[in-house]
Parts: structure tokens; C-alpha cells; sequence
């Protein structure tokens, strides 16, 4: 008799004891999951110009390892998943992953992208069920463009953006702009300006030390609080809208309701309190943190014939030792993370 499999979609059901809780006692409930650590940009803040090592392709998790690894965390209690990389539309197949997530009973399941390949990809990522989007992008002028990803692109992702107001099922739009000091500042009226033109949500990202350069300085960090006030002093004042208490970002619309901005302080003002997240890399490496230094490996036991039992102790136990927070503000203390942004998935 042929047993008929579980179909992959389906969530076991965990007891209330099953749930993702930190020694802190924060609820883990948005999984960021990293389909790829190559790149088609090569941003300053992130990736460094020449000499990245790419992971064997060996390594990287399948679409069904992804699937059933999403699947047990959402038995543990995450209902918010965001596919990022390196740069996720690289990955061949990107929909497909997508349309296989989409069943699972998520509050959100969105993706992050430099936009460069979206005006093809936009349709069917649509089709199969994304429902929100980052696309990052750090300037509208196209040599500063050249300058931050050491690639041209910028005609690409405005042409990403416009294709994703074609298909209202994607929403918001949110754009990342990641803020940095003598670069950004002459960027911040323009992109108010473009907040309040398209129906996108821009927000500023204060810059970490997550560059693979290590180049980061606290000096470069040009701060939410520092844009907020080149808004106010050129624009009309913004007015804060509500956010949910895990929300990373503090968000703000025009005096006359048109155009979203939002500030994402890591640095300035760290949310570590109510971070909920956890990370999966490309190679099936769990991270709880950013910042974190030790990584839980998941991709050895998937393929060792672990069971989805097996898996989740591992999650729980991984999220157990969820990190407090991080030490970017404490001198010494600090310690730069084990592998950089884009191997990470931001
Ligand atoms: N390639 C995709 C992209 O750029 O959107 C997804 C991966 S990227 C690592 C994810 C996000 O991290 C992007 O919004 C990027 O701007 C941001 N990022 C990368 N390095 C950063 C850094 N050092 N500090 C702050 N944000 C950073
Ligand atoms: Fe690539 Fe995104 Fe990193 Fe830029 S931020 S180098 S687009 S992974």
C-alpha cells in the first residue's frame, strides 16, 4: 500500500508549550530567510568590490528544505516570513518558493530585493502570492548610484517599482534607503519628494557595521532623528503614525496625509527590546541575531534524516539563547558579527 505523503504545506500542530520564546521572554514570530548570498550589486555599505567567496552550491538549502524548515517554525509560532539574501530574485525559481510558502497561515510573506531584475519578476512573484516588498534603493541620481552598488542599475529598479504598482495584491511598496553621513543627506528631500508622488513607503536604515569592508565608522552614521529634521525644516512637519510594538521602524506621514516615511534606528535608538526575528542563511545556518557570533546549523540534521521533532528542538533550543541585545554603543564590548550582511540576509 502506497501511504500518502503529508502534504508540505501542512502545519503540525504544537502544544503552547511549543512556541518560540526567548530566554527573554520575546515571542519569535518573523523568520528571514536568505535564498542565496550572490549578488548582481556590490553595495559600499555591504558586499566588498572584488574577492567575495560565494558559498558551494552544495550547501544552499533546497526549495523543500526551506519549505519543511518554514513549516516547523510556523508550527512554533511564526507568522511572518521575508526572503532576502544576498540577492534573492538571483535565485532561479524564486516563485516557486514563493507559491510553495503561500499556504502556510502567514500574517505576511514578503521579500527584499535591490529591485534590479523586478520589472520581470514582478508578475509572477505576484501570481504566486507575495504580499509585501522592500526594494532598497540608496539614491535617484544615477552616478551616486554607480558609486554605492559599483554597478549601474538605478533606470532598472525605477522601472522595478513602477511594474509593482501593476499588482495592488504587493502592498505597501516600501523603499529602503540605507542612511549614511556626507552621502545621504542631499538624497533625503528627493526621496520625501518621491513618498509623496508614489504610493510608497520610504524608510531610512541608520548604517551598521555589517559592511564585509569593515569600514563601518560611527561617524558615517547619520541618524534618524538628523534626517527627520532635514525633512521638517524643508517640508511641513511629519506627523507619527501608530506602529506595532515589534515594528522596527517609527513611521510618519505629511501634515496633509500624503506620502508615508519611516526611520529604522538601530544604532540611534536600538529596538533589541522587542525583536522578534530569527535568521536562516542560505546555507542553513540558523542566526538569532544580526550581530550574533554562533549559528545553529540545521542543514547537517535535515539531511541526516533528522525528523520535524528533531528540527524543532533545534529552533527552540537556538531561540533559548536568542542574543539581548546588540553592542554597537558599548565600545569594547563590541563584536563584529561572524559573517557579514548579505551572508546573512538583511
Ligand atoms: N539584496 C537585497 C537588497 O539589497 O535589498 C536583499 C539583501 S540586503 C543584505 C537587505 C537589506 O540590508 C537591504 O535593504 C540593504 O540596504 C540592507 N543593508 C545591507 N548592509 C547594510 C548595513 N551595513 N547597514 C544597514 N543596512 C544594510
Ligand atoms: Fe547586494 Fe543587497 Fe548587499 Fe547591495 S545590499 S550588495 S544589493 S545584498
Amino acid at each position: 500500500m502506497t501511504l500518502l505523503a503529508e502534504p508540505p504545506t501542512a502545519v503540525t500542530p504544537t502544544s503552547s508549550q511549543r512556541r518560540l520564546v526567548d530566554g527573554y521572554g520575546r515571542h519569535i514570530s518573523d523568520l528571514r530567510i536568505s535564498v542565496t548570498d550572490r549578488c548582481n550589486f556590490r553595495c559600499v555599505y555591504c558586499m566588498p568590490e572584488e574577492g567575495m567567496q560565494w558559498l558551494k552550491r552544495e550547501t544552499i538549502l533546497s526549495f523543500d528544505e526551506i519549505q519543511r524548515i518554514t513549516r516547523i517554525a510556523v508550527g512554533l509560532g511564526v507568522d511572518e516570513v521575508r526572503l532576502t539574501g544576498g540577492e534573492p530574485t538571483l535565485r532561479p525559481g524564486l516563485p516557486d518558493l514563493v507559491a510553495r510558502l503561500a499556504p502556510l497561515p502567514l500574517k505576511s510573506l514578503s521579500l527584499t530585493t535591490n529591485g534590479f531584475l523586478l520589472k520581470q519578476q514582478a508578475q509572477p512573484l505576484a501570481q504566486a502570492g507575495l504580499k509585501r516588498i522592500n526594494v532598497s534603493l540608496d539614491t535617484l541620481q544615477h552616478d551616486r548610484f554607480h558609486q554605492i552598488a559599483r554597478r549601474r542599475g538605478l533606470d532598472e529598479v525605477l522601472a522595478g517599482l513602477e511594474e509593482l504598482e501593476r499588482y495592488p495584491s504587493i502592498a505597501p511598496i516600501k523603499v529602503n534607503v540605507v542612511a549614511m553621513r556626507d552621502f545621504t543627506e542631499t538624497e533625503v528631500v528627493a526621496f520625501a519628494e518621491l513618498s509623496r508622488r508614489k504610493p510608497y513607503v520610504i524608510r531610512f536604515i541608520e548604517f551598521m557595521p555589517l559592511d564585509a569592508d569593515g569600514n563601518w565608522q560611527r561617524e558615517r552614521v547619520l541618524s534618524g532623528d538628523e534626517i527627520k529634521a532635514i525633512i521638517e525644516r524643508d517640508f511641513m512637519p511629519l506627523v507619527r503614525v501608530p506602529a506595532e510594538p515589534s515594528s522596527t521602524s517609527r513611521r510618519y506621514t505629511f501634515a496633509d496625509g500624503i506620502g508615508e516615511i519611516g526611520f529604522i534606528n538601530p544604532v540611534s535608538q536600538p529596538f533589541c527590546g522587542s525583536c522578534n526575528r530569527i535568521r536562516l542563511t542560505a546555507d542553513g545556518q540558523l542566526r538569532t541575531c544580526l550581530f550574533s557570533i554562533d549559528e545553529w546549523d540545521l542543514r547537517g540534521p535535515l539531511r541526516s534524516g533528522a525528523s520535524d521533532a528533531d528540527i524543532a528542538d533545534i529552533l527552540l533550543e537556538a531561540v533559548s539563547h536568542k542574543e539581548l541585545k546588540h553592542k554597537i554603543n558599548e565600545g569594547e564590548a563590541f563584536q563584529r558579527a561572524s559573517r557579514s550582511m548579505s551572508q546573512i540576509g538583511g
